[in-house]
């Protein structure tokens, strides 16, 4: 009995599953389906990955029973909080060739679940129980979990970039709006906390911003048209492991088209943008790409201000970029410096846009 209406329960969160492109909250799903389906105390999805140091492991939602259920607001991981953070029951689970492992101590069941490949999982769920589940209800788990794996897998399919795997401009134009609110409500937490006198250091977004970058290969048709196409997109493909390597884990990165790559940092501070903006440009300036030899990029950048337009950021930042390609190309550059130093045109106030358009109601008054 207990099975079927187990089973029951599985198809409908499979229903809500299938219809939701949010991975926290199709993780959030998961995890009160498995929650329900053994009757388990607690459950936990640990976004899982290797790393040539180790396994990195970051909660990424969780599930008690009584109906409490939550996310964390990290959609990627940071790899500096959670670096070689693995229980070693999870690190078990991973390399498990069932994808299995459960363990029993002090009247509490403790079992973990993988997902996706076996060593090398997508996530794991733990959870803890305070009756040995049967193998039927754990089966129920297994499917839910394999059917997740492929809706993650289709989720990639649809917002990644198939060449360098980066995600794509799509998934770039769907949430650059969600990116400016956070900056937004980072901004005014900010303003809050340096009002008054009882500021509040710790915090992790005092005097930190969110920045958008344009990086693009320089003198790309030359390598296409030199060494042939493959080799142009093993460069491409070489890029974006160097842009991996450089930025961390929880900024986005996006391969607009061609040889151009749009980066979003968040809560960053000006000196440390430019320094991470720097240390990219000089990986790929002093990365020895087979055949090709030296390949160089330039990146222009911007302070995203909420204020502005999704394609007014990126007009900035391009513009600063455009800056680059004119003046020697290989090199980093800031757009508000640039307007500082006079180098380019300062953008039209908004107080002027506001005149114009008190001049232009005149005229039809
Ligand atoms: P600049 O320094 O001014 O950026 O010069 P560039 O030659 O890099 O600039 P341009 O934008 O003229 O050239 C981009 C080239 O990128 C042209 C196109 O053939 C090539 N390209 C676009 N997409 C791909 C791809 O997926 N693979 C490969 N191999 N080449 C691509
Ligand atoms: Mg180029
Ligand atoms: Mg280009």
């Amino acid at each position: 009995m207990r099975t079927e209406v187990a089973l029951l329960r599985l198809l409908k969160k499979l229903q809500s599953l299938e219809a939701s492109r949010d991975r926290l909250s199709i993780a959030e799903s998961v995890v009160v389906a498995t929650l329900e389906i053994l009757d388990a105390r607690f459950a936990l999805l640990h976004g899982f990955r290797a790393t040539a140091q180790g396994y990195v492991t970051a909660p990424l939602a969780w599930a008690v029973a009584g109906g409490e259920s939550a996310t964390t607001n990290l959609d990627h991981f940071d790899v500096e909080e959670t670096h070689l953070n693995a229980e070693p029951l999870l690190e078990e689970c991973a390399l498990a060739p069932e994808g299995f492992t459960s363990q029993e101590s002090t009247g509490v069941f403790t079992l973990a679940f993988s997902i996706g490949p076996q060593g090398t999982p997508l996530a794991i769920v733990e959870v803890h129980c305070d009756a040995r589940p049967s193998d039927a209800l754990r089966d129920c788990v297994h499917q839910l979990l394999g059917i997740y794996a492929e809706h993650l897998c289709l989720l990639d399919y649809a917002e990644l970039d198939t060449l360098t795997k980066l995600q794509n401009r799509k998934t770039f134009d769907e949430n650059f709006d969600r990116f400016i609110t956070m900056a937004e409500q980072a901004a005014l937490k900010r303003d809050e906390d340096t009002e008054g006198e009882a500021r509040d250091t710790s915090n992790a977004t005092v005097g930190r911003f969110c920045w958008l970058g344009v990086a693009d290969i320089d003198k790309f048709k030359r390598i296409n048209d030199t060494f042939g196409h493959l080799f142009g997109d093993e460069v491409l493909i070489r890029v974006a492991e160097l842009m991996k390597k450089s930025f961390r884990g929880t900024d986005k990165l996006f391969r607009f088209g061609g040889e151009e790559f749009v980066v979003l940092l968040r809560f960053v501070s000006a000196e440390n943008a430019e320094l991470v903006f720097e240390r990219f440009r000089v990986a790929v300036e002093e990365h020895e790409f087979p055949q090709v030899g030296q390949v160089t990029c330039s990146l222009g950048y911007v302070q995203i201000d909420p204020g502005l337009t999704p394609a007014e950021i990126l007009g900035r930042a391009d513009e600063a970029l455009y800056f680059c390609k004119e003046n020697g190309r290989n090199r980093v550059c800031r757009y508000e410096t640039l307007v500082g130093d006079g180098l380019i045109e300062a953008p039209v106030a908004a107080a002027s846009n506001a005149n114009l358009q008190a001049d232009i109601d005149a005229l039809f008054d």
